[in-house]
């Protein structure tokens, strides 16, 4: 499977998968692909049992809702649950990550990182710029995905 091929797929999936996502203000999704393999999926979404934003509004702290667990790290439990490492695996996401989801990014030893929609957090590439990880993380420009698709 060619490059261009890959993100459409995996960005799609995340994509898709956003569509589940519980906070009235945002849905974001992200999926981890190791060696071919989807290894782990998330939405943003409330603890397990816990209130929904969509029922019960969103929980506001300084501008931003504090209720949701986000997509990247809700992929990351997820391929945790399942006891599958997440050295060296690739994370597609639907939204650039926040200063506190690139922290579990880097962390989880995530090697690459690709994302389709801009997310305006500064503290997310002060995290990128002193940890080194900035050439790791990608924006895919939507366009050229669809170019590709029509060249197929
Ligand atoms: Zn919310
Ligand atoms: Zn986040």
């Amino acid at each position: 499977m060619n490059a261009i091929k890959e993100l459409k797929i995996y960005i799609g999936i995340a994509e898709k998968i956003s569509e589940a996502g519980t906070c009235k203000r945002m849905k974001t999704g992200a999926v981890i692909v190791k060696d071919g393999c989807v290894i782990g999926t998330g939405y943003n979404g409330s603890a397990k049992g816990d209130k929904h934003c969509l029922e019960h509004g969103c929980d506001m702290e300084h501008g931003h809702c504090v209720r949701c667990v986000h997509a990247e790290v809700n992929a990351i439990i997820n391929a945790a649950r399942s006891g599958t490492s997440t050295v060296e695996a690739k994370m597609y996401c639907t939204h650039r990550p926040c200063h506190r989801c690139i922290k579990h990014i880097i962390n989880s030893g995530i090697s690459t990182v690709y994302y389709l929609n801009d997310y305006r957090d500064n503290r997310t590439t002060e995290v990128l710029i002193n940890t080194g990880y900035i050439n790791q993380v990608y924006q895919v420009i939507k366009e050229k995905l669809h170019e590709d698709i029509h060249r197929d």
